[in-house]
């Protein structure tokens, strides 16, 4: 049977994706390859969302066609994800060697795709069209004994964003909001559980939209039937959203829930709640922020002021004191002056993020930002971004000081990748501690003591307690 080698560009959403075609390919019988030279098959899954995360994919096709090329290798290669979402055929124009280009609602017919390939019963293949149900196909996981993936896992739960902010091309890479049911979420994350998960992180672009559409589809079917809504669940005062996390917070023996990428305007009084009363749910939120000045916040569209922002931070602080708060910032969105910016790093003084992801805006095609008047140069995006990195990083820095003396509960995820002597966990608030552990450490939840840090790292020890 025939070798895969997935290579994944960008976010948690992509890694998952990849993980489930391999999974899929496991299941045919395929193995997957340890480099990317041994492989019959090379796949990239790719990122749009800055033009960096592109070129560098483009790059990587290159070199591996000119290698394989070279040393008179045959091997079949592919992109996949959002930039062959967004590029399609055009990206077989560009490097004639691709043979497939596979969108992001097709992950499920890869194996059918290459077995073609393969077998020469077809030459190219491009397949970037839409498919009903496709956000319900990312369910495979690869559990294969490894360390991490048998204790934490993610779980798909939506695709599509229809929030349309005006730097982003996720819209256009991901399609319109669609979700899964709660139902079937929950089928998977109790098998997940029963082959020893401990942690799930709920993944979605835009999570806190979950089940909007389809409660609004229902909502409208049963009011034109003159009938009341159906509720998904029992409980119906809350959104889609916190149905979902309380379903989920029911599974036995599932000790730790988290979910990536909220959007601020999800996290409405009853998902503060659900911090306060579900004790699954890890304090730990990330709060994309993008920027500090209503100005700018108005021209990305993004929906919230300063005020309303700092409001949330202030109630989910109340709701669960010491959770961890992370963001996402945009140093040198179109318009952007000098005094916006002052007003993103006051922020960010105000709010005292745990970890901040500083991007540098990067013009996206067809979206409305890249059309904007006053680009901000690529010289004074690159000075706002090293300045809110060094900020950000020191307040980071002193937040992870004060953690130095405390006891703190980890799950254990296995052996440091760096440092094999070493066992990496996670605390609930998010935070990476090594410790000197063993294999029988492997998935526990325990309690360590914080003795040092380092960047970005705590340094434990279970001994001093024991
Ligand atoms: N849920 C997130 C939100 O509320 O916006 C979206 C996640 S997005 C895929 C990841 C991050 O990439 C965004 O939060 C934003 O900071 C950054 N990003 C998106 N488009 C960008 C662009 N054109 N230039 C630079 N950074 C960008």
């Amino acid at each position: 049977m025939p070798s895969v080698f997935i290579k994944t560009y960008g976010c948690q959403m992509n890694e998952r994706d990849s993980e489930a075609v391999a999974a899929q390919l496991v299941a045919k019988g395929w193995s997957l390859a340890k480099t990317e030279t041994a492989a019959d098959v090379v796949l990239l899954n790719t990122c749009s969302v800055r033009d960096f995360a592109e070129q560098k994919a483009i790059n990587k096709m290159q070199n591996l066609v000119g290698a394989a090329r070279n040393q008179q290798r045959t091997q079949i290669v592919g992109f996949m994800g959002c930039m062959a979402q967004s590029r399609g055929r055009e990206l077989i124009d560009q490097l004639p060697d691709v043979d497939l280009v596979l969108g992001t609602q097709k992950f499920h017919r890869a194996a059918e795709y290459l077995d073609a390939l393969l077998a020469g019963k077809r030459e190219k293949i491009v397949d970037v069209a839409a498919e009903a149900k496709s956000e319900a196909t990312i369910r495979e996981h690869l559990l294969n004994g490894s360390a991490k993936t048998s204790v934490s896992a993610f779980v798909s739960i939506m695709q599509g964003c229809n929030q349309h902010c005006t730097f982003c091309i996720v819209p256009a890479t991901r399609g319109e909001e669609r979700s899964r049911t709660i139902p079937d979420i929950v089928a998977e994350c109790r098998e997940l559980v029963a082959r020893g998960v401990k942690e799930i992180t709920l993944l979605g672009q835009i999570v806190t939209s979950y089940g909007r559409r389809e409660k609004r589809d229902e909502w409208q079917v049963m009011r034109d039937l003159g009938a009341e809504p159906l509720v998904t669940h029992h409980s119906s005062r809350v959104t889609p959203f916190v149905q979902l996390l309380e379903a989920v917070h029911e599974i036995e023996g599932l000790e730790r829930i988290r979910f990536t990428s909220p959007h601020p305007k999800g996290y409405g009084d009853d998902l503060v709640e659900a911090y306060a009363r579900l004790p699954k749910l890890c304090e730990s939120a990330h709060l994309p922020l993008q920027s500090g000045s209503d100005r700018i916040l108005k021209l990305m569209r993004r929906g919230y002021t300063r005020e309303k922002f700092l409001g949330i931070v202030e109630k989910l602080r109340r709701a669960r004191p010491g959770i961890g708060i992370t963001t996402d910032i945009i140093a040198g969105f179109p318009g952007e002056t000098e005094e916006d910016f002052e007003l993103t790093l006051s922020l960010c003084r105000e709010v005292q993020f745990d970890n901040a992801y500083i991007f540098k805006y990067s013009p996206r095609r067809d979206t409305p930002a890249a059309a904007m008047p006053d680009q901000v140069p690529q010289k004074i995006r690159e000075e706002r971004n090293e300045r809110l990195l060094n900020l950000v990083n020191e307040i980071a820095a002193r937040k992870y000081d004060a953690f130095i003396g405390r006891q703190v509960e980890i799950l254990v995820e296995g052996p440091s990748k760096k440092n094999p002597a070493r066992y990496t966990g996670r605390t609930r608030c998010n935070r990476i501690v090594l410790f000197e552990g063993s294999a029988r450490h492997q998935g526990q939840l325990m309690d360590v003591k914080i003795e040092r840090t380092g960047s970005f790292t705590l340094y434990g020890d279970p001994a001093i307690l024991e």
